[in-house]
């Protein structure tokens, strides 16, 4: 249960006073719906009265505060026109302007003869300077009430600034003092605050280095966060161990016969990894186990012996991926090697119906199918395993955290390896997946030809859509992939579709079109068209999803490169020059392109290796954008910044860890304190598992 304490936090921004519905659902878009969001809505810039020049010093376009006297009022001859009150100081007159101007309000604000302090931005107009709308007018006397620093917070359209401050004003109000969860000596060395005095200075910045990231109370404040995510992890890790887990030590034999049955053999990273792997397994803990590599580095092959291991072991193995595609994808690659041992491999996926899933779930029950592969289909509740001891996930950033826990509930103590085509540097490996240990292909199969990699504007469009023409004639197969950039996922399709038009009038038959819009069973038929051939240039969206496997695909063009991150170019690469035949990859980009753009398209044309890639990625645009977080599976931080953060993350990871070794139940008078700065953090689910095991 959510410790009192914090119920204030979590109350909706509309019980504020003077927010209404309307005005509370613009800030539940810019902010979000709690008096927590808006806490964590840290300040984006300042407004700064402290310039207080006189009138004939007033800089055009400064925000300035002037002491002025009142001469006259000069009422528009129309009403339309804006009344003029035309004030001066010791070096000149400056005229206040008002657009329909209510009632006596200037007359009462600004009396003629008295003199007003007024603060606003100085504009010239005929060569005289006036100030429209004024944010304040005030009395001498009331100079006190003026706020010389204002911060100004990230709002959204149809929200003004005041409001939004207004409200933000009342959500800090409301946070209380919370029990202290750092160490003083950790607080001491930094200088830092408790938590409530950073807050409260973090949203009452003097200057623009009070903006920072490294500004001392935003530290500290990005820093609890940290250790929230930190210590959460490491919890879950924890009771994750303290699951009993079953020895599942195979004899070799399966695995023995696979690895003859395969053409190649192992890399040195992939033997490393089912090294690893089988120590997990044979060990008597429940494995929690990542693997990570790039796209191509051969996961599958890791996959398949971890999987026969379990058989070995006279257990069952499943195999999930993310999306259909990838699902039958990997059954038309894995049950004809299976085959060969005699081992059936059942696909499960949410598109078989009827009598053949009837059959298929039967078979998984009963035991005689000894691996299964499909999607999240095949841990619905009717799905029943006769002994599932290996869960292994495909392109795990879809799925959640609480997934992973999940399946192993499927079986009997069975255990979990994850793969991710997303090669995540090293520092947020330990963010999103502390809970795991981790194996990493950090090394190709060799002879594979490095793809060439080569930057082009959109204005040679022509040319590369003859070369297009020439390169079919050879044989090659292309993709030409669209990215999604709209808000709407209809203007993304309609691009595609308007360039499926283009090229199929240019280049004749044989261009088809795949994206996310289309039904299951015809995104099949327009893929299987274009392994088998008979379409032999294919335009997509983003759908054609990591992990797609056509080997004679040849090159891939992507279409405003500008707009895709580092990582999701790299992934889309992949696609190609996974054949005899070697791949190029055209980025095609928009001009102007920016700095950043610049620097990826380079990068891009430099590096094959994902996990380098992944480093620049964060080294370029911050946690923040990368591969668009939310498809990565990264955590999204409200208050740190994992790019720039990298240090406090490290020592959060270390203040976890003694945590855990010297108060694992969060049970001394530190423990409280962290267990509300879980609860603060909303890393509740963590603190259930504090109980359990
Ligand atoms: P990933 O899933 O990591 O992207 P895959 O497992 O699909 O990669 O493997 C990519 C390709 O490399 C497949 O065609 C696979 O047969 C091949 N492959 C895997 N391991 C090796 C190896 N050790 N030597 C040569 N080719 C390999
Ligand atoms: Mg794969």
């Amino acid at each position: 249960m959510r410790p009192d304490i914090l119920f204030p936090l979590f109350r909706p921004v509309l019980s504020l006073k003077g927010v209404g519905q309307r005005i509370g659902k613009l800030i539940e878009t810019a902010a979000g719906g709690r008096l927590l969001d808006l806490c964590w809505h840290l300040p984006r810039g300042i407004v700064d009265r402290r310039y207080r020049p006189s009138v004939a010093e007033a800089r055009e376009g400064a925000l300035a505060t002037l002491t002025l006297e009142v001469v006259e009022h000069q009422p528009g001859p129309t009403p339309r026109l804006p009344t003029r009150v035309i004030c001066r100081d010791e070096t000149g007159f400056l005229t206040l302007v008002f657009f329909r101007a209510k009632g006596d309000y200037l007359a009462r604000m600004l009396p003629p003869g008295e003199t007003r302090v007024v603060s606003g931005t100085v504009q010239m107009f005929q060569g005289a300077p006036q100030i429209v709308h004024p944010d304040h007018i005030l009395a001498p006397d009331e100079l006190d009430s003026l706020p010389l620093v204002e911060p100004v917070y990230g709002a959204t359209a149809g929200l003004t600034p005041r409001p939004l401050a207004r409200a933000v004003r009342g959500a800090l109000d409301a946070a209380p003092e919370l029990p202290e969860w750092l160490q003083t000596s950790l607080l001491t060395t930094h200088g830092w605050p408790g938590w409530h005095e950073a807050l409260i200075r973090a949203h009452a910045p003097e200057g623009l280095a009070d903006l920072a990231p490294d500004a001392t109370v935003r530290q500290r404040l990005a820093y609890d966060e940290l250790l929230a995510n930190q210590l959460a992890l490491m919890l879950v890790r924890a009771a994750a161990r303290r699951r009993k887990g079953r020895v599942l030590a195979g004899d070799g034999a399966l695995r023995a016969a696979m690895e003859a049955a395969l053409p190649f053999p192992l890399t040195g990273a992939q033997a490393r990894a089912i090294k690893e792997i089988l120590a997990d397994m044979a060990g008597p803990d429940r494995m929690l186990r990542l693997l990570q590599g790039d796209v191509g580095s051969g996961k599958t092959v890791v996959a398949l012996a971890a999987m026969l291991n379990a058989v070995e072991a006279g257990a069952q193995a499943a195999i999930m991926a993310p999306t259909e595609i990838l699902a039958r994808q990997h059954h038309a690659t894995i049950a004809p090697l299976l085959a060969k041992l005699d081992i059936r491999a059942e696909l499960l996926t949410g598109r078989d119906k009827g009598k053949a899933r009837e059959q298929a779930l039967g078979r998984l029950a009963s035991g005689s199918a000894r691996i299964a592969i499909g999607t999240h289909a095949l841990f619905q509740d009717d799905v029943e395993f006769r002994d599932l001891a290996l869960a292994v996930i495909d392109e795990q950033h879809r799925f959640g955290v609480h997934q992973r826990l999940l399946l192993g509930e499927k079986g009997h103590n069975t255990d979990v390896l994850v793969m991710t085509a997303t090669p995540i540097p090293r520092t947020l490996t330990m963010t999103a997946y502390g809970d795991m240990d981790s194996s990493r292909l950090d090394e190709k199969p060799p002879g594979r030809a490095p793809i060439d990699t080569r930057a082009l504007p959109i204005s040679r469009l022509d040319d590369v859509i003859q070369g297009l023409g020439r390169a079919r004639a050879r044989g090659d197969r292309v993709y030409w992939v669209c990215p999604l950039v709209a808000e709407s996922e209809a203007l993304d399709v309609a691009a595609a579709e308007e360039r499926h038009g283009t090229l199929k009038s240019l280049l004749g038959e044989g261009v088809g079109l795949v994206h996310g819009r289309m039904r299951g069973p015809e995104k099949d038929r327009v893929m299987e068209s274009f392994r088998a051939g008979d379409i032999d240039i294919l335009v997509a969206t983003t759908v054609i999803e990591v992990g797609v496997d056509v080997p004679e695909a040849t090159i891939i063009v992507l279409e405003h490169a500008e707009r895709f991150g580092l990582a999701q170019m790299h992934q889309l690469r992949g696609r190609v020059g996974r054949g005899e035949r070697p791949g190029s990859c055209l980025l095609l980009y928009a001009e102007p392109l920016g700095e950043t753009a610049r620097a990826r398209l380079e990068i891009m044309r430099e590096s094959d290796d994902g996990f380098i890639i992944a480093e620049e990625d964060l080294r370029l645009r911050g946690a923040g954008e990368i591969l668009g977080t939310r498809q990565s599976g990264l955590p999204t931080f409200h208050l740190a910044d994992i790019a720039f953060h990298q240090d406090l993350m490290a020592m959060a990871r270390d203040d976890a860890r003694m945590i855990m070794e010297t108060d694992p139940k969060l049970a001394s008078e530190r423990g409280a304190a962290l267990r509300v700065l879980l609860y603060l953090f909303e890393r509740d689910a963590a603190i259930a598992y504090l109980g359990s095991g």
